[in-house]
């Protein structure tokens, strides 16, 4: 009975705290909680990956009524798209950011766009880190730098050019635009800001490299001078900081001089240069995750850069950032058991799910697959892992009779084609220009098969005892035995 008394007293002092206290300050460092609280400044206009200048113009115009911020426009792009400078900050180092210098890489765009909200925040516990960074820094930031690119979400420019590969023949109006504000601002440190292969590991044996980074090399020799040596001490420091929240998922960036690009000849110039690639990370094909991280990384950097910390940072370490590569594809399926005429044998398949764009470069891109490595797949890994152990592996069949148009097909039942080995099925009338379709199932004007090569399709079925287990098409697994469809898209051949 006593104890009966005792558990309800604290029952009600438990729900009398719930209601009167507000809720609990996060804990934990300083990194912890700006990681923990980043949905707290995250730009609300932007959520994926397909943005266009459009959008980040209207941040900036409101940025621009902050008292804390300046946003000046600077230059424009061949297709004379405005290309601003947003200014921070009163200190006497001077930084410049740039971003999406590649349209098809914008994560770092969206992360500069949360950087910004994070500053016109305050009382908060972070406002000696704002202080800190406003006070010993002015920040220069050119956010997406090929608003061309990004309107088609390509690499290069209107002109086809890569603006990393400018930097010494200065073509491109925007790359131009890059080496007159670094000279006038004679910036004491860049931020290279970039998107990477989702494939990349860090490491052989590591997970995706969700953030890659480099102090990039003034020589082929690597030499470390007085300009490159506090940029590596940088990386260090910021390879410890995300470690905390990717575990092993630091890469660093290869090592390789490039004579024409920009962090090369950024660090040649004078400016103490930093890379920071955002990579992939599990389930986040839109990279808000790794905005996440990135957001931290600038900020991170930011702030060291203020305090001088960078400047205890040993770089021996530096050196044991393990070098990122593609070690990784979209799917891979293991120990699947193919037979070729006489010949039995077993192979792991590697298939790549390439993101295609529309002719408007918005959304809804699609998926063209493509089957990038038959045989002994072992020192890969997949995004997608499937074991086809005790799997026979049968090329996708074509249905006939052929269908008139998609909507009788669209009638079909489509799972049972599948579990009959179709993967193809014909339609006679297609609509014009109209190259992928919802359904799981690909669609072609006339049979035709395509073979189990690389560089080919990835269209086949997995069969166990005879009947079939999976379906691959277009490189997407559709599991017919619990009728799990993850296919995003078939493709439409003619
Ligand atoms: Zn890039």
């Amino acid at each position: 009975m006593q104890s009966m008394i005792v558990h309800l007293i604290i029952s009600l002092v438990t729900a009398f705290m719930i209601l009167t206290n507000p809720p609990a300050e996060p804990t934990g460092t300083l990194h912890q909680r700006l990681y923990k609280q980043h949905g707290t400044f995250k730009e609300s206009r932007i959520q994926d990956r397909r943005f266009k200048h459009s959008v980040l113009e209207g941040i900036l115009k409101d940025l621009d009524k902050h008292p804390l911020f300046a946003v000046e426009q600077v230059g424009q792009s061949v297709q004379k798209k405005p290309i601003y400078l947003v200014r921070f900050g009163q200190g006497p180092t001077t930084v410049l950011l740039w971003s999406q210098m590649h349209g098809d890489e914008p994560t770092a765009t969206a992360a500069l766009a949360d950087v910004f909200n994070f500053f016109q925040q305050s009382g908060d516990g972070y406002d000696s880190l704002r202080q800190a960074v406003l006070q010993h820094t002015t920040v220069y930031v050119l956010p997406m730098l090929n608003p061309d690119g990004a309107e088609r979400y390509q690499r290069y420019n209107a002109q086809g050019i890569d603006l990393n590969r400018d930097a010494l023949r200065l073509q491109a109006p925007e790359s131009q635009l890059l080496k007159r504000m670094r000279d006038s601002l004679q910036a004491d440190w860049g931020f290279n800001l970039h998107d990477q292969n989702i494939r990349y590991a860090a490491g052989p044996e590591g997970p995706p490299a969700s953030i890659s980074l480099l102090a990039p090399p003034i020589d082929a020799a690597g030499t470390a001078d007085s300009i490159r040596l506090p940029a590596m001490q940088l990386v260090v420091e910021l390879n410890r900081v995300l470690q905390e929240f990717i575990p092993k998922g630091v890469g660093k960036w290869k090592d390789e001089f490039e004579p024409r690009a920009f962090g090369e000849n950024m660090q040649r110039w004078g400016t103490r240069t930093v890379l920071i690639e955002s990579g992939g990370y599990h389930n986040d094909p839109e990279r808000q995750q790794v905005r996440r991280l990135n957001f931290l990384a600038i900020l991170a950097g930011l702030q060291s850069i203020a305090t001088g910390q960078y400047q205890q940072e040993d770089i021996a370490y530096y050196e044991q950032i393990p070098e990122n590569a593609q070690y990784l594809y979209d799917v891979v399926i293991r120990n699947a058991e193919l037979a070729l005429g006489e010949f039995s044998y077993t192979a792991d398949i590697a298939i790549n799910q390439q993101e295609k764009e529309l002719p408007s470069g918005k959304e809804p891109f699609y998926f063209e697959s493509s089957i990038e490595g038959i045989g002994d797949m072992s020192p890969y890994r997949g995004y997608v892992e499937l074991d086809a152990k005790g799997m026979q592996l049968r090329q996708g069949r074509i249905y006939e009779p052929s269908f008139a148009n998609l909507k009788a097909l669209e009638k079909a039942n489509i799972q049972n084609l599948l579990k009959q080995g179709y993967t193809s099925v014909v339609v006679e009338a297609l609509p014009e220009n109209l190259d992928h379709t919802s359904l799981p199932i690909n669609i072609r004007s006339k049979p035709a098969t395509t073979p189990l090569a690389v560089g080919e399709p990835a269209d086949f079925v997995l069969e166990k005892g005879g009947k079939v287990r999976y379906a691959v098409i277009n490189g997407f697994l559709y599991d017919l035995e619990k009728g799990k469809n993850t296919v995003k898209n078939a493709r439409i051949r003619r």
